[in-house]
């Protein structure tokens, strides 16, 4: 099969030609579909999130159809459609396992990460940890969901029942968890880099009711502030923009240092949270919800062997909504 692989952080991933996995256990081989391209993938190739497996298939927004069951799989059939989160396999027996907080497992192991992922023909997964493709959703419609969409989702429960929402960071995650909240009847607030009217238009469409620079003042007081852009400045300005009692939720992987900042922006009992991985219940409530909302995701089609260029727009700012790699479609 072909796959990009990350041989070495640092370097472009490189076209390769290699075996298709075998399924073992609980494991299913899937042909992928399409797989969504992730802000972490690029915190992964640059080297920021420590020990990946090397060398490493990206890739944790997978939408796969079953092609053959390990020995032991029997929770999925051949030909079934379903996807494949950042969430790979946990132990189930540690105190967070048993506590319902499986995406604090110490042992966990995570997709396209410390287990091979998406950017490639095929892939295997613990079927346990696949979830459902709503019926709606095109393939490459469903990727984005996987993360951006439960990652976002999971910020977004973390964020409490808050009716004016600021949201920092206008991409992937932001798009999906606007419209959610939006259904929901909060208004949003959103933040992007300073004269990036193209992002603020992109929220308005979405339903934002105001969208500024991050360095703005809001025209109302938030009750809670979601931040998905990976720079810790913006922490002590959602706390300056959020009520006394509001939470900032930090939503990302990985984070610029956070600069000091007056105890007063704290005090008030603003709190400050982040979300870490995510569990497969958020997956399965998720998948609930978003063909209610419903949740239209923007994407744009890249051929596999086009991951380092989708990747660049990614780290320029330059995508809007997510980038999806079709990995079987010849171009
Ligand atoms: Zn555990
Ligand atoms: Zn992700």
């Amino acid at each position: 099969m072909r796959a990009m692989i990350l041989e070495q952080p640092g370097k472009p991933l490189a076209l390769r030609e290699c075996p298709v996995p075998e399924p073992r256990g609980r494991q299913v081989l899937l042909q992928v579909l399409a797989c969504a391209v992730c802000r972490t993938d690029l915190h992964i190739v640059d080297g920021e999130l420590p020990n990946p497996k090397l060398p490493l298939i990206l890739g944790h927004e997978i939408v796969g159809c079953v092609a053959r069951m390990g020995d032991q799989a029997s929770l999925l059939s051949i030909g079934q459609r379903v996807g494949v989160p950042w969430l790979g396999w946990t132990d189930g027996e540690c105190s967070y396992c048993r506590a319902g907080k499986e995406n604090l497992c110490p042992n966990a192991l995570f997709t396209g990460y410390t287990l091979d992922g998406g950017y490639a023909e095929f892939t295997v997964a613990d079927e346990r940890y696949c979830v459902p493709i709503p019926e709606s959703y095109s393939d490459a419609s469903a990727a984005p969901l996987l993360c951006a969409g439960l990652i976002g989702y999971r910020s977004l429960v973390h964020a409490g029942d808050a009716k004016r929402l600021g949201i920092y960071g206008f991409g992937a995650a932001a798009h999906i968890i606007t419209q959610v909240a939006r259904h929901q009847g909060r208004s949003v607030y959103a933040f992007t880099r300073r004269g990036d009217a193209e992002a603020q238009r992109f929220a308005e469409k979405l339903g934002a009711a105001w969208a500024g620079a991050s360095d703005e003042r809001p025209p109302e007081e938030l009750d809670a502030a979601i931040i998905f852009a990976p720079v810790g400045a913006l922490v002590p300005a959602a706390l300056a923009a959020v009520r006394k009692g509001g939470t900032v939720v930090c939503g990302g992987i990985h984070m610029s240092d956070i600069p000091s900042f007056p105890y007063e922006l704290l005090w008030g009992e603003r709190s400050v949270s982040s979300v870490a991985n995510l569990t497969r219940k958020d997956a399965a409530e998720f998948m609930e919800i978003a063909p209610k909302v419903p949740v239209h995701t923007i994407t744009q089609p890249f051929p596999l062997e086009k991951a380092n260029e989708a990747l660049n727009l990614l780290r320029s700012g330059k995508l809007e909504g997510a980038a999806v790699l079709m990995c079987n479609e010849v171009s």
